[in-house]
């Protein structure tokens, strides 16, 4: 039996398994993916501290998961399908194994909402993407949209702005929600094109996508692009809990400072949290907490 189960290897999960580690916790991390998090998925990283360097997502968290091993986590990729408690012991199942704990860390995330627009889950992969890093190079010199008004919809046509022609960002409103000074780079570059009051319809091309049908200001327009990239937020991965503790309205995980839940053994940290700032620096923090609370439930089993 592990002392503590973490489910998800983002920068929560990973910082949450090195000071349990550390802290001579018997660990082990789940992770359905590769470890990293959705953070792999961000072209640039200016923000996390004490990294002067401009990085990829990618780049941030290439050694994270060796230093976590190195405390003595065990990190696995499986995808983990089912949690529940029985006589005080937490099951962990898999697709492929069952693994008992003392104490659970969630640390799973969130994922890419859909904009929902016709055509969007047909085109993925044919023209339609969620991650400008995995997909932006095939767009090389050619024409993209970009839907949303966030930091990620702003940074990653940034991004984009580099690699494709041209870019349009192509926002619902008039306002944007990204912090002023990614606004300011965006509305400096000159192939990008903002497209305000403006929503996509739909998608269309042979194989490929090569149209989007645009709304803007009520008028129905053509916009011929190769790529459509979709920023606008993420859904909460807290399926597995939500018949086992408390979750507010937008299905994210209620937890005290702790970052336990309104059950006893179960903690749960980074995005998939209430209140959660959604930063990489705010994640591993929660990691840190979390792992220093299981630290002192595991210990009072025992006495
Ligand atoms: P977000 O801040 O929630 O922004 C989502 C954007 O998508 C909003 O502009 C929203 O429009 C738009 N939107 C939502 N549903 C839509 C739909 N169906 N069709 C068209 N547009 C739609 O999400 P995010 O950009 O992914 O950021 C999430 C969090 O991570 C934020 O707290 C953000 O600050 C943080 N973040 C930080 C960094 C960084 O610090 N470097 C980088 C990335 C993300 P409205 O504005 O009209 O609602």
């Amino acid at each position: 039996m592990y002392d503590v189960i973490i489910i998800g290897a983002g920068p929560g999960g990973l910082s949450a398994g090195l000071y349990a580690g550390r802290m001579g916790l018997k660990t082990l991390i789940i992770e359905k993916l590769t470890p990293g998090g959705q953070i792999t998925q961000s072209s640039e990283i200016e923000n996390y501290p004490g990294v002067c360097e401009v990085k990829s997502g990618l780049e941030l968290m290439q050694c994270w998961p060796e230093q976590t091993k190195r405390f003595g986590a065990k990190i696995i990729s499986e995808e983990v399908n089912e949690l529940r408690i029985e006589n005080g012991e937490w099951r962990i199942k898999t697709h492929k194994n069952e693994y008992t704990s003392k104490a659970v860390i969630l640390a799973t995330g969130a994922t890419p909402k859909r904009a929902g627009f016709k055509g969007e889950q047909e085109y993925i992969g044919k023209g339609v993407s969620y991650c400008a890093v995995c997909d932006g190079y095939f767009y090389k010199n050619m024409d993209v949209a970009v839907v949303g008004g966030g930091d990620s919809a702003l940074e990653e046509a940034l991004y984009l702005s580099n690699i494709a022609k041209k870019v349009y960002l192509i926002h619902r409103r008039n306002e944007f929600r990204a912090s002023p000074l990614t606004v300011k780079k965006v509305k400096e570059k000159e192939n990008i094109e903002i497209l305000y009051n403006t929503t996509v319809e739909e998608v269309k091309g042979v194989p490929f996508l090569n149209t989007a049908i645009i709304n803007q200001n009520g008028e129905i327009k053509e916009l011929k692009v190769d790529g459509v990239f979709v920023f606008v937020g993420m859904n909460v991965n807290s399926s597995l809990v939500k018949d086992l503790c408390e979750l507010n309205e937008y299905g994210e995980v209620k937890v005290d400072l702790n970052m336990k839940t309104s059950l006893d053994g179960l903690y749960a940290i980074g995005d998939v949290r209430q209140n959660s700032v959604k930063q990489v620096v705010a994640s591993a923090g929660d990691g840190a907490v979390a792992a220093l609370n299981v630290v002192k439930y595991v210990k009072n089993l025992k006495d």
